[in-house]
């Protein structure tokens, strides 16, 4: 299946993000980038959407730290002393995604500053034997 052919949506995304890539959807008739994909373009309502890669490159638009994470975060071993930071980055491409900002000092949020130019990584962690792979944000 080539590239343009597989469907603009969810599970396609993320068979991307297994596969190391940080994919969007771009509207051919006016250009608006969505990551996480849509079938539709919000700004003129087609469907006429291409898979573009994303650099991967932006800048930390927002974070937070947290001390009491979800299960999955928890088997991955945090918690209150072993705090993540989960971020909202702008792509340099324009939209805006969400991942886990690693490379930073989790437990000294004060440290981490808005605007900071990042970069995707794909972090990859075993659990039950299974690897998953996950989009993250490290510090350029
Ligand atoms: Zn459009």
């Amino acid at each position: 299946m080539s590239e343009n052919e597989k469907s603009f949506t969810i599970e396609s995304y993320l068979e991307y993000i297994r596969n190391k890539k940080l994919m969007g959807s771009r509207c051919k008739e006016c250009g608006a980038t969505y990551v996480p994909v849509r079938k539709l373009c919000t700004e003129c309502n087609t469907a006429n959407m291409e898979w573009v890669e994303m650099s991967g490159k932006g800048k930390l638009a927002a974070f937070t730290s947290i001390t009491v994470g979800t299960p999955y975060f928890v088997e991955k071993g945090y918690d209150r002393k072993n705090p993540y930071c989960f971020s909202v980055i702008e792509l340099e491409e324009g939209p805006m995604v969400s991942g886990q900002l690693v490379g930073v000092n989790e437990s000294e949020p004060d440290t981490i500053k808005i605007g900071t130019p990042l970069k995707a990584t794909f972090l990859e962690t075993d659990i039950k034997g299974e690897t998953k792979v996950d989009l993250g944000f490290e510090p350029l």
